[in-house]
């Protein structure tokens, strides 16, 4: 796999360290945990989908655009981080943000991440629950043609096989942080949402052939459509990377038990999970994400999902700029 085939720009600090989480696993009584520290990623507080832009900025750039737009949910970390991406390049950004919530408290609607999108200097649309949010970017994009601009839209989440090769090249940074270590990686889990993330991930990780699987939990859909489309955006990735057929379908695990009311939308098991990580480590989660992904691998060991001496490692995929917004919501 030979990523410098493909245009990157530099936009996030590298590599995100790999670290032991010692008192969280001994409060649990093993397994030991390690967290992979996306969220320190360094691009306006960091979070994972800074890997995804270093390639989608690039192809931006290449195409010769002078406004990225791409569209989230009103604390789309995503969105954040785009526009501060396009900020160092000296584009301009618009965002169209879906109120997929529905909460109406203004910590929410104008806080955490949407207060940053602002410093950074985008401009943003907020759009209700249930748009269409593919076409109401493309009508964006379309407005800043008209006005003779020259747009490049970014999918939600930066999840196509461009974006995704950003978390190929995690795999292969994961991989050789374990090895210079002398780590043997059981698991890795993450939190699972627009599919990049773990795509990416389990493409380059099978065709680096690690034997290392993956648990995405799930943040929103369920089990099975989250699944195919995470093997889908995986295979098509890997049909980029020049090695078709490297993932199976066996090989796209995702648990969504854990996504509660709806995305974005806090729960107990959430929360206790986030501040148990913030009281034993001193790391900050997220509420909608990696708040979440925790959540299931607490409650999954708990369960005796994973053996008491494996190595689980934690990505931490950012986000917590969003606890902003979620004041409102903390009991
Ligand atoms: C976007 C996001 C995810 C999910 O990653 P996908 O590639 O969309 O599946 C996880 N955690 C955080 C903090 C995010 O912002």
């Amino acid at each position: 796999m030979h990523l410098a085939r493909f245009p990157r720009i530099r936009l996030g600090h590298f590599p995100t360290p790999l670290e032991p989480m010692e008192r969280l696993s001994a409060a649990l009584g093993g397994p030991k945990l390690w967290i992979k520290r996306d969220d320190c990623t360094g691009l306006a507080s960091g979070g994972n989908k800074t890997r995804k832009l270093e390639w989608l900025m690039a192809e931006a750039v290449a195409q010769g655009a002078d406004t990225v737009l791409t569209h989230g949910a009103t604390q789309s970390n995503h969105a954040r981080q785009t526009a501060a991406a396009a900020a160092f390049l000296g584009l301009k950004c618009h965002l169209v943000l879906e109120d997929r919530t529905g909460i109406a408290s203004s910590d929410y609607r104008e806080g955490g991440n949407v207060l940053l999108d602002r410093v950074l200097g985008a401009t943003y649309e907020h759009v209700p629950s249930g748009t269409n949010m593919d076409a109401a970017l493309a009508a964006a994009g379309e407005k800043v043609r008209a006005a003779g601009g020259k747009p490049y839209l970014i999918p939600g989440g930066g999840s196509n096989p461009v974006g995704a090769l950003g978390y190929v090249n995690c795999a292969l940074e994961l991989l050789a942080q374990a090895n210079d270590i002398g780590l043997r990686i059981d698991w890795l889990v993450h939190a699972t949402g627009s599919a990049g993330t773990q795509a990416g991930l389990v493409a380059g990780l099978q065709a680096l052939n690690s034997g290392i699987p993956v648990l995405g939990i799930g943040v929103r859909a369920a089990r099975e459509a989250q699944e195919a489309k995470v093997f889908d955006l995986s295979e098509r990735t890997a049909h980029l990377l020049d090695a078709p057929g490297v993932v199976k379908r066996e090989d796209v695990r995702a648990n969504c038990d854990y996504v509660g009311p709806g995305y974005g939308l806090p729960t107990p098991g959430m929360w206790s999970a986030l501040t148990q990580v913030a009281q034993t480590e001193g790391i900050l989660l997220d509420p909608v994400y990696s708040g979440k992904g925790m959540h299931g691998l607490i409650d999954l060991i708990g369960k005796g999902f994973f053996g008491k001496h494996e190595n689980v490692v934690f990505l931490h995929t950012g986000g917590s700029v969003g606890l902003f917004g979620y004041q409102h919501a903390m009991g």
